[in-house]
Parts: C-alpha cells; structure tokens; sequence
C-alpha cells in the first residue's frame, strides 16, 4: 500500500496570492468569518509571529505597522480552488478521498517504488503551475505515517514539500522526531497519561510492548494508531462519501412570489428540510447555497439570485443553517420581481465522523441533543410538530466583510482582468 497526503499550505492565504502574485512575497493573512481572528497566515506573516486564532482587533495596528495584506475570508473563492485541486488530483490517483478543505488522501499503490518520487513531483508542479497553490506530500504506507510524512515536509524547508516514509529506516528517524500530541488522531489530553508510561514520540508509541495498555489509554483508535505507525494499513483511502455529495430542496411557486417575507419563509422551511435530510444520512455539510430566480421564460423582467457560504467547521444544526440562508436571501434579493422558482442546497458534506478543524470544534454536544430530539418528535407526531421560529418570523444578521477579495473563480462580474 502506498497512500500520499496532500496538504496545501496555508490554504486561505495561498488562495488570495494566486490570484494576487504582486503579493507573493509579502505577508499575508486571513480573517475568520465577520473578520473576527486570523485563521490563516503565509510564511512571512508566521515570520511576524501573527498568532494563529488572535482577534482581528487587537493585532490591527500591527499589522498595518507590518504592512501584512488582509483578506477576509472568500470562501466561495476557496471551496472552487478546492473543487480544483481534488480534480487534478484526480487526474493523478485512482482514488482520492477528500478529507479537508485542503487535504486529499491519494493512494498511490499502482506507481513503483521507483518512480514515486517523480510522480509526486509532478502532482506537486502541476497544482502549482495551474492553481499556483503550493502543496507539501507525504507518503508512506498507512494514513497515519502519511500524516506524519506531510508534518515533516512542511516543517523542514530542505525537503522541498515531498517527504517519502516508505522505507522503515527512515521511518524510525521521523518517528522519533514526533512527539505524541502531533500524531493524527490522538486526543491533546491523553499525553500526559502515555508520558507517565515513558512514551513521548511516535517511536515509542509504535514499540511498547504492551498494547493492552495503550487501548486502556487510547482505546480502539489507539489501537489502530499504533498498527498503522508499524506499517500495517488498517485505514483505507475511500473515495469520498458513499452518502450524497449534495442535497438540494426546491420548489417551484404559482402564483410566483413578490415579497421577502414569504421568501424568508419559504427558504427557511427548504433549509430544515434539507437538514434534515443531512442528518438522516449521519452527514454534516460545510456549504449552503441559496437561489431565487424568476420564470426564465418570461424574458420581460429576469432576475436570478445566488450565492453560497461555506463554514469553518462541518455542521448539521438546523438552525445555523438557517441564519445562514436567511443572511445570504438578504444579500440576494432584489425587490419588484416575481419569484418563482427557489432552492437551498447544501454541499461539502462529510460523514458525522470526520474529524474536526482544530480551531473550529463544529457542534457542540447541546446542538446535536436538541436536533436529535427535534427529529424524534417530529417523526413520531409529524412534520414540523417542532421547527424553528424562522418558518414564521425570520431574524437577520449582517455578515461583515471588510476586505474580501474578488470571486475570481466563480462570479463573472469579479473575474480577474489582465492589461495587455
Ligand atoms: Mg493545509
């Protein structure tokens, strides 16, 4: 088995310097939703020490003194270049299963040994030469050394972003190098309890003897962990959700409808339903997009509105959904037109299991009882027995977005111009 991680570095920012190469050299960040923290940073904004997750308004003055280009987040321009990287890739694997915003696992299992590195290089070149995004590679045999290939790429310079753990001398050195909390999969908290039992890097996990121990410890995953860090493959590379990639709920009206507060309503409703549906699968969804338009085959006065959101961490909670919709209905809406065909959709959906951005945890506990519960009743006494309040009286919110870049990829009104 050969599998390859690939990992764009520094995700957000490299997506605003592709298409900003005046500031390629220069440092860069990123700002969460509403301009709130930094959440992403290129490496002369690291070399700044810009703390990752710091509030936006405590670290401004700074930032300017630095002259450090700010971008809120774009996620519509980050969700299309990674819709494009996944589909290069794609080009270069059988199977490519897309575990983050900027992470694939590729297998690479049908190129010899040989000829890996060569064939990395040139996934690496080509997603540079036509997305201009830079990726760092690890490979090895099993998901979790691939992990730990891609951490050693990125942090050492000198390895040009590809790093090979295929042979097991090599392995043992890199192991070594790791210490335990940056191995994938296991929790912060329980370094402690497996330093009390002398181990304190990936070596050592992989060594004690005692394996009941470490499942006391680290339970099943541990387990696993500790298999995949010998180099036996237990985590397979899956193409991508068996579950629907996408959900749609939509309608068409007759008579069409005229005023916002019927749209609100009606979009509020499409959301639960599609939420529901979300977790009816077991899934989470990232993105949300709404659409209103008029009869496209009454040219006298036509209108289609569209836009999308993406959030920082998967999510199946009805109501975010539906601020959300209500929020971008807000932005879209263009009054005196009759509407007559609406949809709400969801994309980047992800099993429940997926694991979580560090930064943004996703649901919490209380969010996943109340839709369980929510779902429970209305299965039991029918259909929005229990619903959000939005169905009827709809609240709003205005996102702030101070300095977001141009939707080069995917509006034709933002598409970049070139001076010849
Ligand atoms: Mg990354």
């Amino acid at each position: 088995m050969t599998i390859a991680l690939i990992d764009c570095n520094s995700f957000f920012a490299s997506c605003e310097i592709a298409f900003r190469p005046d500031i390629e050299h220069q440092p860069v960040v990123v700002l969460s939703n509403n301009d709130g923290c930094v959440v992403a940073r290129n490496q002369y904004a690291k070399a700044l020490n810009i703390p990752m997750g710091y509030p936006y308004f405590k670290i401004e003055k700074y930032l300017n003194q630095y002259g450090v280009h700010v971008f809120s987040s774009n996620y519509q321009l980050y969700t299309d270049m990674s819709d494009r990287m996944n589909s290069i890739l794609r080009d270069c694997a059988p199977t490519v299963e897309t575990y983050s915003i900027d992470e694939a696992f590729i297998d690479l299992s049908d190129i010899p040994q040989l000829k890996l590195a060569e064939h990395s290089y040139h996934i690496q070149a080509r997603l540079f030469r036509e997305l201009h995004l830079p990726v760092s590679i690890g490979i090895a045999p099993t998901k979790v050394l691939s992990k730990i290939a891609n951490h050693l790429a990125k942090k050492y310079p000198q390895t040009h972003g590809i790093v090979d753990l295929s042979d097991t001398v090599r392995q043992d050195r890199a192991l070594a190098l790791i210490p335990i909390e940056k191995i994938w999969g296991i929790r912060s908290g329980r370094s402690k309890r497996l330093n009390a039992l002398g181990i304190r890097n990936a070596l050592e996990l992989r060594d004690y003897k005692n394996t009941k121990l470490i499942y006391d410890v680290l339970t099943k995953p541990g387990a696993i962990i500790q298999e995949e860090l010998k180099g036996t493959s237990i985590l397979k590379v899956e193409t991508t959700h068996s579950a629907k990639k996408s959900i749609m709920a939509s309608r068409s009206f007759t008579p069409a409808i005229t005023n916002e507060a019927s749209l609100k309503q009606a979009i509020a409703r499409f959301t639960t339903i599609a939420v529901e549906k979300l977790r009816k699968q077991e899934s989470k969804a990232q993105g949300l997009y709404v659409s209103i338009r008029t009869n496209r085959h009454i040219s006298l006065k036509s209108y289609r509105g569209y836009d999308a959101h993406l959030l920082q961490a998967p999510s199946s909670d009805t109501r975010l959904f539906i601020d959300i919709a209500l929020n971008i209905l807000a932005r879209i809406y263009q009054p005196g037109f009759y509407y007559k065909k609406i949809a709400v959709g969801l994309s980047h959906i992800w099993p429940t299991t997926t694991q979580l951005d560090l930064f943004h945890p996703g649901d919490s506990a209380q969010s996943e009882q109340l839709m369980h519960t929510m779902d429970h009743i209305n299965h039991k006494y029918g259909p929005e027995t229990l619903k959000s309040a939005a169905l009827s009286t709809a609240p709003l919110w205005k996102t702030q977005m101070n300095f977001r870049s141009p939707q080069y990829t995917t509006n034709w009104n933002e598409i970049l111009h070139v001076k010849i």
